[in-house]
């Protein structure tokens, strides 16, 4: 009788994590990832969230892109290296692991039909409108517009503040509570050095 081991606390944590999700103050960029296993698929109630939010603002959506597996988004990061180079594959895409899309909350969207581009009317419509309401619903935009003020670096985005590129399509889901807090702090403020990563917590390091 008996051998069965009692599972270690690194595996029961891996078990939780399997079976809740990590938590929605996961923190994600270029210096923190989540581990190549996690594939937790989209997240239920953050899918439900936008389906509330783009009833909401009333407006044509697509949904061009929501989780991303390790492998998937290592894929994607190896074709645009490839194509442009390492440096600016760094600029626009994250590496694998170190994508907010792997947590199953992310949603990039654009209006229906378009492509994801800066230059539509209508797209810039549409991510206004959920600028200025996402938050009710628990999303914020994980990469907001920031303008550095010194001329000449006055420009649409600052990689110095962001990592990436202005986003606005890139929406994540963190609950109600922590969104409006993000929100209040102000951080849609181009002017302000507040993002929504301030208020995240890194992935325990084993
Ligand atoms: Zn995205």
């Amino acid at each position: 009788m008996g051998g069965d081991e009692i599972p270690g606390l690194l595996q029961l944590y891996v078990v939780l994590h399997l079976l809740l999700g990590a938590p929605l103050n996961t923190l994600v960029n270029k210096e923190h990832r989540v581990p190549l296993w996690y594939a937790p698929g989209n997240h239920t109630d953050a899918r439900n969230a936008l389906d509330f939010l783009i009833k909401e603002i009333n407006l044509p959506v697509e949904v061009m892109s929501d989780y991303r597996s390790y492998s998937s988004q290592a894929e994607a990061f190896v074709r645009l290296m490839s194509d442009e180079g390492e440096e600016r594959a760094d600029e626009v895409i994250a590496r694998p692991g170190h994508s907010e899309h792997q947590l199953g909350t992310v949603f990039d969207v654009a209006w229906a039909g378009l492509p994801i581009e800066y230059n539509d009317s209508r797209n810039r419509k549409l991510w206004s409108a959920l600028e200025a309401r996402a938050h009710e619903f628990g999303f914020v935009i994980s990469f907001p517009l920031k303008a550095i003020r010194e001329w000449p670096y006055n420009n649409r985005w600052s990689a110095v503040v962001t990592e990436y590129r202005w986003e606005p399509w890139h929406l994540r889901y963190v609950g109600l509570p922590l969104a409006k807090e993000i929100f209040d702090a102000g951080y849609l403020d181009p002017q302000s050095a507040v993002l929504p990563q301030d208020f995240y917590q890194p992935w325990p390091d084993f």
